[in-house]
């Protein structure tokens, strides 16, 4: 069967001269970075020129990288080394409504810890106003974390902006960049971040590696580690010394081939959207119509539930996901679409398409002319279709009166 993988948002695969670095890190250099003998040094050095190449892959310092387990580490790191460092100063921390769970998650567990909260709201394309960053801080304010590039619907936020008005006020950013690194430039000082979160398994390394920036002169300590004095006090437990050699060279070829590999995902990305939106009927685009990350179109397919479109699609061969992904079991819509303003029924319909490296335009004809027929399919079958009259406006905008 013709397989087509189109959920890059979830993983990437690991590229071969990624793995074949690692490899070596894996049979052979075995030593603990933290031996001072020869196998130890061997593989030290390894290890910082790793944090050298994902510093500059950011426009950082190697001083400034901290390797994690991966994004949802760097995530967790950086909100609660941040509220727990300045705690003195105040407890008051905004963040928006359409952060990824490592983020809202444990600024949920702050607050039941007696931290303020506030999330922002988005527009109908899921963006924060940074006005609306201004209005919220207050004299307690001790951390603002909006995301680089949303994962579920690819909108990218205005950070540049949001740092000017954190700069302003001294209070630290964090920016969670998972899905825009390698994707679009991201350099630490041009967005104005003083924390930043990557990983690995988005940009063809493997699973378990991640990394946080923290900007020199940041009052941030690591909280949630307790144990051994491994990277500079600031993160506990022997290095993942593959994974780290791993992160290193994906940034390296991140970087190298940025120009390039956005080209190729603007071109996939924008085929895919006039496809769909012409071809099928009653669907619309979430997220932003321009600003958003090469490679990603996200859809909400109206009177479909998203789970039956994602089996009838693995049928057939081709991978993609729902928003809902996450909360697998869960009745709920993503909480991203329904952020949007996106109504609950509609929500469910979602599908989200992210390509990669080796996808072609032949990649995306066959999920198009795939998309057409399932859709054609569910809809017979759907009640609420049978329901839809294509003169009302109510049905048009997916309300489902059943007029
Ligand atoms: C995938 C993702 C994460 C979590 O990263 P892991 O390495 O899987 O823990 C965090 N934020 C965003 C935006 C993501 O897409």
């Amino acid at each position: 069967m013709r397989r087509v993988y189109l959920d890059h948002s979830a993983t990437t695969p690991v590229c071969p001269e990624v793995a074949e670095e690692m490899y070596k890190y894996i049979t052979g250099n075995y030593g603990n970075p933290t031996s001072v003998h020869y196998y130890g040094r061997q593989v030290r050095n390894a290890v910082e020129e790793a944090r050298e190449k994902v510093a500059a892959s950011i426009g950082a310092n190697a001083k400034e990288i901290v390797f994690t387990s991966g994004g949802t580490e760097s995530d967790n790191m950086a909100v609660h080394g941040i509220v727990y460092t300045n705690k003195n100063k105040g407890n008051h921390i905004i963040t928006s409504a359409v952060e990824h769970h490592a983020v809202l998650n444990m600024v949920q567990a702050l607050e039941k810890e007696g931290f303020d909260i506030t999330v922002l709201p988005v527009d109908q394309y899921g963006m924060v106003n940074p006005e609306d960053v201004r209005n919220a801080i207050t004299g307690n304010t001790i951390l603002v974390s909006i995301m680089h590039a949303n994962n579920e619907i690819g909108t990218i936020q205005p950070v540049e902006e949001i740092s000017k008005i954190t700069r302003e006020h001294g209070i630290p950013f964090h920016i969670d960049a998972v899905q825009s690194f390698g994707k679009i430039p991201v350099n630490v000082d041009d967005l104005g971040a003083d924390l930043l979160t990557i990983s690995g398994h988005k940009v063809y390394a493997p699973k378990g590696i991640g990394a946080l920036y923290v900007r020199k002169g940041t009052r941030w300590k690591q909280t949630l580690f307790h144990g051994g004095a491994q990277e500079r006090l600031r993160r506990a437990g022997t290095e993942n010394v593959p994974g780290i050699i791993a992160m290193g060279k994906a940034c390296e070829l991140a970087v190298a081939d940025l120009q390039e590999e956005s080209d190729h995902l603007r071109k996939l990305r924008d085929a895919v959207i006039e496809k769909v939106l012409n071809k099928i009927e009653h669907v619309r685009l979430t997220g932003h119509p321009a600003e958003r990350i090469p490679g990603h179109a996200s859809f909400c397919f109206e009177f479909i539930e998203g789970e039956s479109m994602l089996l009838s699609l693995d049928m057939k061969g081709i991978a993609a996901s729902s928003g809902s992904a996450c909360t697998s079991g869960s009745l709920e819509p993503s909480h991203v679409l329904l952020a949007t303003g996106i109504p609950h029924e509609v929500a469910h319909g979602s599908i989200r398409t992210s390509f990669g490296k080796d996808n072609t335009l032949d990649d995306v004809e066959y999920f198009v002319e795939t998309m057409q027929s399932i859709v054609e399919r569910l809809r017979s079958m759907s009640p609420i279709d049978q329901d839809f009259d294509s003169t009302c406006a109510s049905c048009k905008e997916g309300k489902s009166c059943h007029a």
